[in-house]
């Protein structure tokens, strides 16, 4: 495993990013943090009943990896259920499979993850500016921004 951080890829991060069990004060709470790639990988395998390699090409990992992310967020799912933990959706080593972009003149698009680590965009493709901004997060709407900030981009372990 090399050094540099490895982006997988997602396709959604969860609207929910926080539970915990009924009736247990917070000071008593232990908290287990899932990153929003595993969170993924619970996803593509487990609600949408993906084959691994699938989910593997999905996120754009190997095989290995994938079942290591899936394993790891299986782990920690069952810790939280059977003992009663809280449990917290942030941070990890992943890209939205689409970023969007803004520029000064107020123009929007989005770059494709796969264009993105390759060639991030320079220019606005409308009016060929250079003053472009990349939209944080990409999520619609979802009012994450602030908040999910902090965590983008930042590398688990
Ligand atoms: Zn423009």
């Amino acid at each position: 495993m090399g050094r540099q951080p490895l982006w997988r890829r997602v396709d959604s991060v969860p609207r929910v990013n926080y539970f915990k069990p009924a009736g247990v004060p917070m000071s008593d709470l232990e908290e287990v943090r899932l990153s929003v790639e595993e969170a993924e990988a619970i996803r593509l395998k487990d609600i949408k009943g993906l084959e691994q390699g699938g989910c593997a090409q999905k996120m754009k990992v190997s095989r290995s990896t994938f079942a290591r992310i899936l394993l790891s967020a299986r782990q920690k799912m069952a810790d939280v259920l059977l003992n009663g933990k809280a449990i917290r959706i942030e941070g990890g080593n992943y890209e939205m499979s689409v970023r969007r972009f803004r520029c000064d003149n107020g123009h929007e698009w989005e770059v494709p993850f796969e264009k993105m680590i390759k060639e991030p965009p320079e220019l606005c493709p409308t009016c060929n500016t250079a003053d472009i901004v990349a939209l944080w997060p990409t999520g619609r709407g979802r009012g994450m921004g602030g908040r999910g900030r902090r965590n983008w981009r930042r590398p688990t372990e």
